[in-house]
């Protein structure tokens, strides 16, 4: 394999068309060409009918169509379905299918481990390798929908919604994650609504303001305490980017959207973040931005330092939310008999810090 062979998933529509420019070729091949990829789950440039023979035979030499290899594929009573995917480099990353009726979603990966190190997130213990590609990004939802099945007839979708939270901070890889969610979006792809790819944060305010520049994808931020002393702990990145410069940026994000909203995450620890004043004070915090919330019944892990509030308890805080006029879901738990819920997204990281190392020796709470 020539090793400067481009891999055409890393190229959204319009670097498409310049590629195909660069070729001496009119911009439709892109469409074309896509379509054969996205819609028909061909590969092989030879079997594309609609290129001429020389094109065809140009694309054999230039580029590929560069996939992921699946290295275990589990499914959950639940009917989610959680992959293994290995790439070129001996990495594996995870990607999770969760079927909800009509809906389904895909909860994509964004970076192989994570740079955070968020306290209750089984990720941050994996350490981190390096920052996915476009194509590895994109080759997620290829592979997913090619396993899933093609839906039956042109138009309908078997993968409704992608959602930016499996491992990795997407918005430390925005340069890749930006074109990846533009094939997501393209209608001779996956053609998903903005309103349907959400992006999910902890809080990287800069790149807020970036994303904003760059797309209109909905936004979900990880918030999980109501006060910056509680989420300094829980979320370290808040020592950085506080919860007042966080809510200032979503503000900013929803500017000239009005009908767009904020949906703010809330995983439920025991004893932590959990009480009817915790819940009232995240009323008051939330009054400045138009937003919803997500409550997120924590998921164990091996030596995880905390343990999820009860059900009583996530109901009584919803409701202090609900009877405040605040849209409120909890989240259901899908896929955690396969360790496929939030936060337990692992992988095989090659770790590049030490972090994996420190919590293998030390063991909990280290
Ligand atoms: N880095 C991004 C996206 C990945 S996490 C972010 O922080 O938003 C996706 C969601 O799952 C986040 O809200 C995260 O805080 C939450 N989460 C992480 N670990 C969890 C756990 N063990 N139980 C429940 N939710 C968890």
């Amino acid at each position: 394999m020539s090793v400067d062979r481009i891999n055409l998933l890393n190229l959204d529509r319009p670097a498409m068309e310049a590629f195909f420019a660069e070729l001496g070729e009119r911009p439709f091949r892109a469409t074309q060409v896509m379509k054969w990829i996205y819609h028909r789950g061909v590969d092989d440039f030879e079997r594309m009918t609609d290129l001429g023979k020389g094109l065809r035979e140009q694309l054999a030499v230039r580029a590929e169509v560069g996939l992921p290899e699946v290295v275990a594929d589990q499914p959950s009573a639940d009917g989610s379905r959680k992959w293994a995917l290995r790439l070129a480099d001996g990495n594996t990353i995870e990607t999770v299918f969760i079927p909800d009726g009509q809906r389904g979603t895909l909860c994509v990966s964004s970076q192989v481990g994570c740079t955070l190190a968020c306290t209750f997130c089984s990720t941050a213990r994996q350490g981190f390798n390096r920052n996915l590609t476009a194509a590895e990004i994109v080759g997620q939802v290829v592979v997913a929908q090619r396993l899933v099945g093609l839906p039956e007839h042109p138009g309908d979708h078997v993968i409704t919604n992608v959602v930016m939270m499996g491992m990795g901070e997407p918005l430390l890889n925005l340069e890749q994650v930006i074109p990846a969610m533009e094939v997501m979006q393209e209608d001779n792809a996956f053609g998903i609504s903005k309103r349907r790819v959400t992006l999910s944060t902890a809080g990287v305010v800069p790149a807020i303001d970036r994303l904003r520049e760059h797309s209109e994808v909905s936004l979900a931020v990880s918030l999980h305490a109501p006060d910056d002393a509680l989420r300094d702990r829980l979320v370290p990145l808040n020592r950085k980017y506080p919860i007042e410069e966080l809510l200032a940026a979503c503000r900013r994000y929803l500017e000239g959207k009005p009908h767009r909203r904020i949906t703010f995450e809330y995983t439920m620890l025991a004893d932590v973040n959990d009480s009817p004043e915790h819940a009232r004070r995240l009323l008051k915090l939330m009054r400045s931005v138009p937003s919803k919330v997500n409550l997120i019944p924590f998921n164990v892990f091996p030596g995880s330092p905390y343990q999820g509030s009860s059900r009583p308890v996530i109901d009584r805080f919803r409701d202090i939310l609900v009877q405040s006029g605040v849209t409120t879901i909890t989240r259901k738990t899908r896929g955690d008999d396969i360790d496929a819920a939030c936060g337990q997204l692992v992988g095989r990281v090659q770790d590049r810090t030490r972090r994996s190392e420190r919590f293998a020796v030390r063991g909990v709470g280290a």
